[in-house]
């Protein structure tokens, strides 16, 4: 199981609310994209971050059957929390993981030829086809078989024969780029690497490959960031629900005068005299330190009662000071929330601010929050 130090919330800084029911409608949302064909479930991470263990039970019950991790010690907690599921392990089999594979009833999605002879002597010493997910390299040049290591199986029948082919996939490099020519020449390059295999279920899209429409969605469709909330498709619209709402507790309401500084390094000169709050979160919370404000260079917002305070200075790891001039004083009392991602300013604006994407602002919020799950 997931170890998550509790912060009770009295003590926490900084309040992380999971909406499960948002999470869920939009996996249902994808799961209708994907049909007829079937959607998966992308939990590497520890669900990006939410936790596996309260977004694959709530996965499951929606329908979610197949789940995909990252490593052998996340398809253990999955298993856990959906006894029935199938598990792919996306980062493949080594010989020394075989027991982590059994105890999670995991299948390895094999991406060398190596990998692929590992498996094949393993059911070859147990007498059991058990099965696996097989990826081929269309272009990405991360994981997965080469063209001329397909070719080289092809001449070898017994070893996929040895074991159950479950499942032919491959990976989307720029599938968050609508008019990138990669995604188009990816679709060409796997139909044309799979007709090699006996006819199998085949999967390749991502978020976006699932967003960008039919010839990229085929058997089974691998969802992650837009199952959270995240976006898929970069310069669109999102049409996925927000997930996360992340919020810090305000210490002390202070005031500085036009001409004085704010923070660390002293990077921010006020422009006018201005009513500061300073919030119990900060980097070491997973807030990003470079969203922070600086002279010509605005930082990320607060929303307080749904108005706008702007991030003042550097994020320090605990405290984060911003602007809440304009904000009404009922809003502004040390013991209120200010809420620093949510429906107003989200992750991927976060992120956009930062410099990064809303994958990484996701995958590290942190453990020194008090979560809260709602909308189960
Ligand atoms: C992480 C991952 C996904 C999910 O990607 P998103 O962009 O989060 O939807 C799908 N397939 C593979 C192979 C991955 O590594």
């Amino acid at each position: 199981m997931v170890s998550r130090r509790e912060i009770p919330p009295p003590e926490a800084g900084a309040r992380l609310t999971i909406d499960l029911g948002a999470l869920v409608a939009n996996w249902r949302d994808l799961a209708a994209l994907a049909a007829p064909g079937d959607c998966a479930g992308v939990v590497k991470a520890d669900a990006y971050g939410l936790g596996i263990a309260e977004a694959v039970p709530a996965l499951a019950e929606a329908g979610c059957a197949t789940f995909f991790v990252a490593l052998p010690v996340e398809a253990r907690q999955v298993r856990a929390a959906a006894p029935e599921a199938t598990i792919y392990v996306l980062g493949g089999f080594a010989p020394e993981s075989a027991a982590a594979f059994d105890e999670a009833g995991a299948r390895p999605v094999l991406g060398s030829l190596a990998e692929v002879e590992a498996w094949a002597a393993l059911c070859h010493a147990e007498g059991a086809r058990r099965p696996a997910a097989i990826h081929v390299d269309t272009g990405m040049n991360r994981l997965g078989l080469s063209a001329d290591e397909v070719d080289a199986l092809a001449a070898r029948p017994e070893l996929t024969e040895s074991f159950e082919l479950a499942l032919v996939m491959s990976h989307l490099a720029c599938a968050d780029t609508p008019e990138h020519p990669l995604n188009a020449r990816q679709v060409d390059r796997f139909t044309s690497l799979r007709a090699r295999f006996p006819p199998t279920p085949a999967s390749l899209a991502n978020s976006g490959g699932t967003l960008l429409g039919p010839p990229y969605r085929l058997d089974l469709a691998r969802p992650g960031i837009a199952v959270y909330g995240g976006r898929a498709l970069a310069d669109r619209p999102n049409p996925m629900r927000p997930v996360v709402r992340l919020e810090a507790r305000i210490l002390q309401v202070r005031t500085a005068r036009a001409g004085e500084r704010v923070g660390y390094g002293a990077v921010q000169t006020l422009t006018r005299d201005t009513r500061l709050a300073i919030l119990a979160a900060g980097y070491a919370d997973g807030y990003i330190r470079a969203a922070g404000g600086a002279d010509g260079r605005p930082g990320a917002s607060a929303y307080l009662g749904g108005h706008r305070a702007p991030l003042v200075g550097r994020v320090s790891m605990d405290l984060i000071a911003i602007d809440v001039t304009d904000v009404p004083e009922i809003f502004v009392k040390s013991g209120n929330y200010a809420e620093l991602l949510g429906d107003n300013f989200t992750v991927d604006d976060l992120a956009d601010r930062a410099g990064t994407i809303g994958y990484e602002v996701l995958t590290r919020l942190g453990g020194r929050v008090h979560r809260v799950y709602s909308g189960e």
